[in-house]
């Protein structure tokens, strides 16, 4: 990421709500990102999956250079790349659990689909709730649907909006040992927003967004410790 900058317009007037942020990550590295509400965070993740574009500056993902990328061209990219966890889950209401994570996996072309979604809500604790549409599970159901679906892409790059956000203290574990052991297993990049300080330092390395201006960029005890 080198020099990133994101102003919106709107109502005549100019906001800047990411300027200059910069840094590198390695393909495998754990990373949280932290910061007050409003200080950018969740832009900076959307610029960094390629879900928005920059104002300046530019995001580079295994050497492909996303700003200069046609809106098609991103989506060819994230859909072979990345997996998004987000704060709202954005699961499809009109299809099942089991079928949302099916897309994926039928977007990929994968040969029996249907069995491996089965295989990854099992994995997330919910092999009996495949035929629940959204509306019919809890928040932290939701989430973890949607952490079987990111799975189903068998990203590269994991980018998670406050992947512990609304859940309770046992499925906020769950999740985060589903999310640390894709790392472990697959050698997933993981990029995580959270306000959990707890969380951030399970990561390797812990960037602090304030006012929209990267102010801190340390490594954590725990990138010197074996993975958990
Ligand atoms: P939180 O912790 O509360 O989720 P955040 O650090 O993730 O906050 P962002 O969601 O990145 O913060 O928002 C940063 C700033 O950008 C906020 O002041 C927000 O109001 C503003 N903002 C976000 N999206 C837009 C938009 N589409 N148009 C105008 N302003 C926006």
């Amino acid at each position: 990421v080198e020099n990133l900058t994101k102003t919106y317009r709107s109502g005549g007037r100019e906001l800047t709500v990411l300027s200059d942020v910069s840094f590198e990550l390695q393909a495998g590295d754990t990373f949280a990102i932290v910061g007050p509400s409003g200080s950018g965070k969740t832009t900076l993740l959307g610029l960094c999956a390629g879900l928005d574009r920059a104002s300046r500056g530019s995001v580079w993902l295994s050497g492909i250079r996303l700003d200069e990328l046609s809106e098609d061209e991103r989506a060819a990219v994230r859909n072979e790349h990345v997996g998004f966890i987000f704060q709202n889950f954005q699961l499809l209401p009109t299809l099942t659990a089991l079928e949302n994570v099916l897309v994926p996996l039928e977007l990929r072309g994968v040969r029996g689909g249907a069995k491996t979604a089965l295989a990854l809500l099992e994995r997330v604790g919910l092999g009996g709730r495949g035929h629940h549409y959204p509306a019919q599970l809890s928040g932290g159901e939701q989430q973890r649907v949607s952490l079987a679906r990111a799975f189903a892409n068998e990203p590269r790059i994991l980018f998670a909006d406050e992947p512990t956000g609304n859940l309770d203290a046992d499925t906020s574990e769950r999740v985060v040992e589903l999310l640390f052991a894709l790392n472990r297993e697959a050698g997933t990049t993981l990029v995580l927003v959270t306000h959990d300080l707890e969380l951030a330092a399970r990561t390797g390395r812990v960037v602090r967004l304030r006012g929209g201006a990267l102010v801190s960029d340390s490594l954590t005890e725990a990138a010197a410790a074996p993975p958990r």
